[in-house]
């Protein structure tokens, strides 16, 4: 068996919240298999850049603008991309927001934003979805959950809730297309350095939680694209309802 079950050529997906950061670098790692890619996110001019870097790759590219709390622009992202690349294979989940705080002091209004965003519009993408992948038989989603599903983190209850949440959803609809050629998995990162939290790292607080780690360091966007592309491939044709750890040991923190 060769290399060959780890290619993407001929496939399509979709990724959410690509303009930058995580979505960014999945969706340039899966041009880098060959898949074809509809990037989303809610500004289309953040996109652009993306699609001529996928396309320097030799893939084809699409962008929607696309908020995912709302079900008219979800199922008109789907509706596009199969007007344009006549399929989806591969569904990528990883738009998402983040509050911080204790629950006390956090408003309904900003609980809403980050379950809505992070869960509600997990299960929104995939409902639109899933009949495509069903009537083919096949399909690959990757939903973005964190470190911060498996466990809790202080002042992280929102966001920690939302991600737990990805976690049991993707669990059951796993189960619940199992027979239909559908795999449904979880990639869980530990901090990775992105928009989300370039300010937190440059604080003396920050420094101090880099110090702790194993690695003494946040992730990579990069760092993530061998579990994407695997989560994506028919390497991992028997991989379901499970997820992916990639946090550079920073859930043993102080351990060493
Ligand atoms: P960024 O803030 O850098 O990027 C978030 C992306 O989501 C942007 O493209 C943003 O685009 C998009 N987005 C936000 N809200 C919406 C919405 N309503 N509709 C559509 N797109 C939206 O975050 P990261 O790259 O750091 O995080 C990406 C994912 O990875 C998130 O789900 C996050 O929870 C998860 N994660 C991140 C970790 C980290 O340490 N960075 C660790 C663990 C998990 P725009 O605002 O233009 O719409």
């Amino acid at each position: 068996m060769g290399l060959s079950i780890f290619s993407l050529a001929g496939k399509t997906a979709i990724v959410t919240g690509a303009s930058r950061g995580i979505g960014k670098a999945c969706a340039l790692a899966l041009a880098d298999a060959g898949a074809d890619i509809t990037i989303t996110s809610r500004k289309l001019p953040d996109l652009t850049g993306t699609v001529r870097e996928i396309e320097a790759k030799g893939c084809k590219a699409l962008h929607v603008a696309t908020d995912v709390l709302k079900e008219a622009d979800v199922e008109r992202m789907v509706k596009n991309t199969v007007d344009h690349f006549g399929k989806v294979d591969i569904l990528v989940n990883n738009a998402g927001v983040a509050q911080l705080g204790p629950v006390e002091k956090l408003t309904a209004e900003e609980w809403d934003r980050v379950i809505d965003t992070n869960l509600k519009g997990t299960f929104l993408c995939c409902k639109a979805a899933i009949p495509h992948m069903k009537k083919q038989q096949y399909g690959r989603i990757i939903n973005m959950a964190s470190l911060g599903g498996i466990r809790g983190f202080k002042n992280m209850a929102c966001y920690n809730a939302s991600k737990g949440g990805i976690l049991r959803f993707s669990e059951s609809l796993a189960l619940e297309l199992i027979n239909d050629g559908i795999t449904v998995n979880c990639i869980c990162p530990g901090y990775i350095a992105t928009s989300m939290n370039e300010a937190f790292f440059k604080t003396e607080k920050g420094k101090m939680e880099l110090s702790k780690y194993p690695m003494k360091r946040a992730g990579r966007v990069q760092e993530l694209a061998g579990a994407i592309i695997y989560l994506a491939s028919e390497a991992s044709s028997y991989v379901t309802a499970t997820s992916i750890i990639v946090d550079g040991a920073q859930r043993w923190k102080g351990a060493i």
